[in-house]
């Protein structure tokens, strides 16, 4: 499981007056052994089961299992490290440092339609006592809107749900678009209350850099994962 986690992206937003916070954005494994991505042997990985949902998997006790069906995971646990996979889809990672309340979201395009984004941070304002102004969040590496064609499939309930529809897409051509995938879920951070200055992002298309990433897109069904999370090692004051 940790395979993925030798070689990282990490963006600087969260290591600013927080303590013990890990995160990154997963690429290709290097070669060489994995790291471990927070030192100590007890950290615990929380993955979940990944079906393109908008399901929240919440996590406030040591003991809670994660079975079931998720694309987000919530939790103030310290020592656990929640993490999401993608090969395309984007990877999003949120942080409230003043509550020690962090989560990992998956969102493919039925996920970001499905504003998944929204609704981990509605689980950590309602859930987990989360103001807005202290929630910051890191976009990750996904499908850039350079590569990423879509159809009907995807234009036509993107055009039933969202009035502002055009601002996430570009080179409309008859039925067929090219979407803004990472665009699009950084527009709801910032619908959702969370100011823009407290969203990083990490302008890198997964199918355009064969040497970094895995793709979907470009590789097929059968491609890797990379793995993006976020964790802490101790509670905030
Ligand atoms: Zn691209």
């Amino acid at each position: 499981m940790l395979s993925t986690l030798d070689s990282i992206i990490t963006v600087p937003l969260f290591a600013k007056g927080t303590v013990g916070v890990c995160h990154y954005f997963g690429t290709k494994p290097a070669p060489g052994p994995p790291a471990t991505p927070m030192g100590g042997p007890s950290v615990r990985v929380v993955t979940v089961r990944q079906v393109h949902g908008t399901d929240v998997l919440a996590i406030d006790r040591r003991t809670a299992a994660a079975s079931g069906s998720y694309d987000a995971i919530v939790t103030n646990q310290p020592g656990v490290l929640v993490a999401v996979e993608t090969a395309d889809c984007v990877p999003i990672l949120l942080l409230d440092p003043s509550k020690g309340v962090y989560a990992a979201v998956h969102a493919g395009w039925r996920g970001t339609l499905g504003r998944i984004v929204e609704k981990a941070v509605g689980v950590m304002q309602n859930r987990f006592g989360c103001h807005l102004r202290s929630i910051r969040a890191a976009v990750g590496p996904s499908i850039g809107v350079c590569c990423y064609e879509v159809n009907g499939t995807v234009l036509a309930p993107l055009k039933r749900g969202f009035p502002d529809w055009a601002e996430v897409v570009e080179n409309v051509k008859g039925t067929k678009a090219h979407l803004d995938l990472r665009g699009f879920n950084r527009r709801q951070l910032e619908e959702a209350g969370i100011g823009p200055d407290r969203i990083e992002t990490v302008n890198l298309c997964t199918a355009c850099h064969p040497d970094l990433f895995y793709s979907y897109r470009r590789d097929g069904a059968r491609t890797g994962r990379m793995m993006s999370g976020i964790g802490l090692t101790a509670v905030l004051s």
